[in-house]
């Protein structure tokens, strides 16, 4: 099925069919390796714990996913550019069973060559930037993936450190008509330096950004709210994380265990299994512990705030402006 006939389908299952628990989104880490060590990152992301996938394994992990309610399939890392294959898998993908992001740390971005040939492989470009990755000079620069063709939503990590600086960012990622997305850090029980901002000013600051730059700051009202504990009454889980070996924790890579192997089984297979109808229950009882991924999604529970996403998203495919 193409990805609008299952943005459909997945409209009226979640939103007219009540379904709570319907992934539209996949965030596929293709690799656990990286060039980079962030503080705030989990080692298991770049130290190559979790491995690798041979190319055939990660097209089957792909196709199981074909024919599932997922839209957005997102490859991520680890660093995803590491992969020397890494172009054939996004044109594997792309064949309009999903909108196709990339997420980068800049690794490979500045290859001419590397750009062009990314540019009719994927929908959006998610580069990620901040003063953790060494890169945010890059801002003064972002506008030249005009010239690709790319659509570039920024992905910045908020610290207690750098939290006044992010007004600066989303005005120069506004200046490029691209968009950007703030992710608070977080504190791992075992990190050493603490970084995750307080939650009070984090909700204010973008709360603050969210009025007056609107759909440049891609995360949504559901997000921000439940900063302060404003969590929807209703849980949803619209999104699951695929390991590079196929295993798929659930509900997340945070909170979840592993329920099944996406180079094994499908995933609608997966969904249906008793152990996933097992944890469904439980968020359900449990109200769930919302991990960003959930949180993004959670304005989707309104109609409303879904239709003024749908809106923007479609402006954005086909005018490439925010
Ligand atoms: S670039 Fe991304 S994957 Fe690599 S260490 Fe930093 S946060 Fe982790």
């Amino acid at each position: 099925m193409g990805r609008d006939l299952k943005a459909i389908k997945w409209f009226v299952d979640t939103q007219l069919l009540k379904d709570q628990f319907n992934p539209a989104y996949a965030t596929f880490k293709v690799t656990s390796k990286c060039n980079l060590r962030c503080t705030f990152c989990n080692p298991s992301y770049y130290s190559g714990e979790l491995g690798e996938a041979p190319t055939e394994r990660v097209k089957k992990i792909i196709d199981n996913m074909r024919d599932s309610s997922v839209i957005v399939l997102s490859f991520e890392g680890g660093e995803p550019t590491s992969r020397p294959d890494i172009l054939d898998l996004l044109q594997y993908a792309h064949d309009g069973s999903f909108y196709i992001m990339l997420t980068s740390n800049g690794y490979r971005l500045m290859d001419e060559d590397f750009l062009t040939k990314l540019a009719d492989k994927i929908d959006f470009l998610h580069y990620s930037i901040d003063e953790y990755h060494w890169n945010v000079k890059s801002l003064d620069y972002l506008c030249r993936f005009r010239k690709y063709g790319l659509k570039v939503n920024v992905q910045t990590v908020v610290t207690r450190f750098n939290i006044d600086k992010l007004e600066e960012k989303v005005r120069k990622v506004r200046e490029c008509g691209y968009k950007i997305l703030a992710m608070p850090a977080v504190d791992y029980p075992d990190s050493k330096v603490k970084l995750a901002p307080d939650p009070e000013k984090f909700y204010r600051v973008m709360s603050d950004l969210k009025a007056k730059y609107g759909s440049t700051l891609n995360n949504s009202w559901g997000f921000i709210n439940a900063l302060i504990g404003k969590v929807p009454s209703r849980v949803t889980s619209y999104a699951v994380t695929v390991y590079p070996n196929g295993d798929l924790p659930y509900p997340d890579d945070i909170n979840g265990e592993v329920v099944g192997n996406l180079a094994e089984q499908k995933l609608k297979e997966i969904m249906n299994s008793d152990k996933v109808k097992f944890l469904q229950k439980k968020m359900l009882e449990d109200q769930a512990r919302f991990e960003y991924l959930h949180l993004q999604t959670a304005s989707f529970n309104s109609v409303r705030d879904l239709l003024s996403y749908a809106v923007e998203m479609a402006k954005w495919r086909f005018t490439g402006k925010a």
